[in-house]
Parts: C-alpha cells; sequence; structure tokens
C-alpha cells in the first residue's frame, strides 16, 4: 500500500490566525455596516468555529453578529456571506501584492520539523486545506517547501468537501493507500474517522481538545514511523 500523508494548512502547518484579522480589517475598512472594535482576542475566540472565510462576515456585519460562535457551524451561507466572501478575497489578492506578504503567515515548530521529510519525500505529502490554492502555494514556495501538492478550496468547492476530495484522489481505497490525515477541526476530522487509517487531531491548532489529540511532536513520530515502515517495505503487509 501507497503511504499517502494529507496535511491540513491552518492550524497545522501554518498559524495564519493574524493574516486572516488583518484581511479581515482590510475587507470592512471604511465601511459603517461593520463592527469596527473587533480585537485580535474576539478574532482568536471566533476562528475557533470558521472553516469557511464566508463566515467571517458573521463577526464583523453589525446586522447578523451573533456572541454565540459555537451557533456558526450550524448556520449556511446566503447571498451577502457569499458578497463578504469575494470581498475578503479581493482585500486578500490586493495584500498578496506586497513581496512581502508570506511574513505574516507564521510556521508551527511542526511545519520546521517536517521539512526535511517533506524534502526527500515530496510524493508522500499533500495539503488539504479550505484556503484558497494561490496563498497555499505561495506560503509553502517561501518556506522552501514548494515541491508538496496543494488540494485547495477550489478542488473542495468542485468535489463538494474534504472528504469528497480525498475519495476522488483514492486516498480512501482500502488496499491501495495507507493515508495519514492531520487537522486541527474536529468537524473537519469526523468524516474521516473509519475511512483512513489514521485521522490524526492536531492540538496546536484553532479547535478544543478532547482525549485523543495529539501534540506536534507526537504526529511528528508516528509520521517517521509511517515513513520508515514505507521504506522497509512494512507498510505493503496487510
Ligand atoms: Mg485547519
Amino acid at each position: 500500500m501507497d503511504l499517502k500523508i494529507v496535511l491540513d494548512f491552518d492550524g497545522v502547518l501554518f498559524n495564519s490566525a493574524f493574516e486572516a484579522y488583518s484581511v479581515c480589517n482590510h475587507t470592512v475598512e471604511g465601511d459603517g455596516d461593520f463592527r469596527e472594535q473587533v480585537d485580535f482576542q474576539e478574532f482568536l475566540e471566533f476562528r475557533a468555529y470558521v472553516t469557511d472565510a464566508w463566515q467571517y462576515r458573521r463577526l464583523y456585519d453589525k446586522s447578523v453578529f451573533n456572541r454565540h460562535f459555537d451557533q456558526l457551524p450550524q448556520i449556511a451561507p446566503d447571498e451577502h456571506d457569499w458578497l463578504f466572501a469575494k470581498r475578503f478575497f479581493e482585500a486578500r489578492k490586493r495584500m498578496m501584492e506586497n513581496p512581502d506578504w508570506p511574513k505574516v503567515m507564521s510556521p508551527y515548530d511542526f511545519f520546521f520539523l517536517l521539512k526535511p521529510l517533506m524534502s526527500q519525500h515530496p510524493d508522500r505529502f499533500h495539503v488539504l486545506s479550505t484556503r484558497d490554492t494561490k496563498s497555499i502555494s505561495r506560503t509553502m514556495s517561501f518556506y522552501g517547501a514548494g515541491e508538496i501538492p496543494i488540494c485547495g478550496q477550489e478542488d473542495i468547492r468542485r468535489e463538494g468537501s474534504k472528504i469528497d476530495v480525498a475519495r476522488a484522489h483514492g486516498w480512501l481505497d482500502d488496499g491501495k493507500h495507507l493515508t495519514v490525515y492531520v487537522d486541527d477541526m474536529n468537524h473537519h476530522l469526523e468524516p474521516f474517522e473509519g475511512k483512513v487509517h489514521l485521522p490524526l487531531h492536531a492540538d496546536w491548532g484553532y479547535d478544543s481538545n478532547g482525549d485523543r489529540s495529539l501534540s506536534q511532536h507526537q504526529v511528528l513520530a508516528i509520521i517517521q514511523s509511517m515513513l520508515k515502515l514505507q521504506a522497509n517495505g512494512s507498510a505493503k503487509v496487510q
């Protein structure tokens, strides 16, 4: 079986909360319909429930702001949310024109520890994220991991969800792939339970932690072992 290590981006490889906060502030700048007093602490509390950029409108737009952030996952997007998402990505695009833009993305230690393994085995790794592919690829290249293939927001919109993208790539095919999937959002991880060999919850990201959450060093140790097993051929034994 072929080992595939599928990694979420935000909250696993990079702490991008400050970047998203900066983009939101640029998006709503000078528009009286939006709350101006959102500080970074409140943003981080809200961020724990965010899986797509349109949801930030629910924090900033005065007409729909709801301080019960835990209700966010139950909200279905409307046309105003999609319009906000469009403005968000336009603002990010303007900010990305600055060559220094990737500097606002902060790599976790996990990224630096994993980087030599990714360089040695680029074909074993794949990024799977709800973020737009361009900003992922720009960041990965800036930090020296530009060779890792990426499935981003465009792929997820086309296929339906993260697990649908994984299915389309054959990563769920038993007997073909031995898949490790690392995500910090429980909501994204749950559909993978029982579908991939190792769905791992990253305890260093944005979501709340449970008994099965793993630290950066624990996940790294698992990935190292799996790569070693694959190299020894043991992973082929079913
Ligand atoms: Mg994440």
